[in-house]
Formats: structure tokens, C-alpha cells, sequence
């Protein structure tokens, strides 16, 4: 154990507590969940709450998402390494550093431009170099790297963006939160397979919304 890592033993405790004993078994998935420092992706006066059972505030706004949730999803997507996904809402980065580890290739997008470029300068900062963060509207997927395997989108939407469903090959996986303003929030699995779709609830969760539009400037943050 390296003794520069003061939360080892509180992340541990988090892979143990809050994820194998609520279910997750991909061993893959556990691996890297306890691999990421997730202190490293919020403010550093907040890095004792790090392991905390909960999301937590980065600023605009918006969240760094629950531990569980982040494995939650990522198991979900059934990843075995070779994939090339694609992840809408980068947020903090924290949830595209966990799929680095899961997956070949990382494309995330981030609406709100001083939230991508801290994730983008934290996750360069800590060679994360298989992931790609991009300034844009995630509504639009990302057709310059589309088809994708996996697309995982970490903020609630009403509906299936299009965009998803053109961008992801035969027998790809995308995980999705969705519900209307104000009701539950649900996640759905929709997979591909022999060009038919298949779509599984997965259960409720609670997220922050996918904002349609280019930028949060005018979101009164
Ligand atoms: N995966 C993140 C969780 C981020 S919360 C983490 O691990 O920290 C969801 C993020 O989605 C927010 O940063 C929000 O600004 C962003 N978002 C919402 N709508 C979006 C859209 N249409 N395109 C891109 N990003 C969007």
C-alpha cells in the first residue's frame, strides 16, 4: 500500500460497503473503482468527504456522482476492455477515469465550458491519455468517433436522444437515466442486437438534468 495515499483505507472501505455489498461483482469494475482517486475530482477542501455514500457538489450546479451509481452504470454497460465508448456530462471526470480503466477508448462531453475544462486539465494531469473531453452539447452525441460499443449518459433526460441510437454499433449497450420533470428518474439499458432494440428498467436513481443547448452560461448558475 502506498503510504502517500491517505484515503486508501477509506476507499477500500467504500469498494467494500457501498458497492460489493449492494451487489456489484465485476471484478473489472471493482478493480477500478478502487483504482480512482475520486478526492482527486473535487475541490481539495471537500477530499475528506471523498468516500462519502453520496454525490457531492463541483460548482454550476452540478455533481460528481455517487460511487455506487458510477459503478452501478459502468457494470451495466458489460465492458471487457476493447471498447470505445462514449460518455455524456464528463461533470467531474470522475466517471470517464473509471471507464479509462474499463474500456480502450473514452470520449466524454461536457456542455458547461469551465466544467469541461477542469475535468479535461484533471484527468491530462493524471495521464488518463485514452480519454478525449470535448466542449459540446452531448444531446448531439459525437458523430466524429461514432460508431461507439457502450454510450454512457450520466444526467436525466425525457427521452432516447436519436443521436444515441444512430452511434452505436450492433450489439452495443447505452445506459441512460430518464424520467419528466419532477417524477422519478429510472435507468434504462437499451441494447442493440441483429438491429433490434432491447430495452431493460434498471431501476431508480437520481440525477441532475441533461440539458439540451450549447453552454451554461445562460443557465443562471
Ligand atoms: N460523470 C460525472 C457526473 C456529472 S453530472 C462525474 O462522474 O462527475 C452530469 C453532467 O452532465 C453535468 O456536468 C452537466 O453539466 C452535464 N450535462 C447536462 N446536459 C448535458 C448535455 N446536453 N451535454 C453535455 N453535458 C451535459
Amino acid at each position: 500500500m502506498d503510504p502517500q495515499d491517505r484515503f486508501a483505507a477509506a476507499r477500500e472501505k467504500m469498494v467494500r460497503d457501498q458497492l460489493l455489498r449492494r451487489g456489484i461483482q465485476d471484478p473489472r469494475v471493482l478493480g477500478a473503482m478502487w483504482r480512482v482517486h475520486r478526492e482527486a475530482f473535487i475541490s481539495p477542501g471537500q477530499a475528506d468527504f471523498a468516500y462519502r455514500d453520496a454525490p457531492l457538489p463541483i460548482g454550476h450546479g452540478q455533481t460528481i456522482s455517487q460511487p455506487y451509481t458510477v459503478a452501478f452504470m459502468c457494470e451495466s454497460l458489460h465492458l471487457r476492455g476493447y471498447e470505445k465508448v462514449l460518455e455524456v456530462g464528463t461533470g467531474s471526470g470522475y466517471g470517464a477515469a473509471v471507464l479509462a480503466h474499463l474500456s480502450r477508448q473514452v470520449y466524454t462531453l461536457e456542455r458547461i465550458g469551465e466544467v469541461h475544462e477542469n475535468a479535461a486539465r484533471r484527468l491530462s494531469d493524471l495521464g488518463y491519455d485514452n480519454v478525449t473531453a470535448i466542449h459540446a452539447n452531448g444531446t448531439l452525441g459525437f458523430p466524429p468517433a461514432a460508431p461507439y460499443d457502450a454510450i454512457l449518459v450520466t444526467a436525466c433526460g425525457q427521452e432516447l436522444p436519436l443521436a444515441y441510437r444512430q452511434q452505436l454499433i450492433d450489439g452495443g449497450r447505452i445506459v441512460i437515466p430518464l424520467g419528466e420533470p419532477g417524477e422519478a428518474q429510472r435507468m434504462y439499458r437499451f441494447t442493440l442486437r441483429n438491429n433490434r432494440w432491447h430495452e431493460e428498467d434498471l431501476g431508480a436513481f437520481t440525477f441532475v438534468p441533461l440539458v439540451a443547448g450549447e453552454d451554461g452560461e445562460h443557465q443562471g448558475e
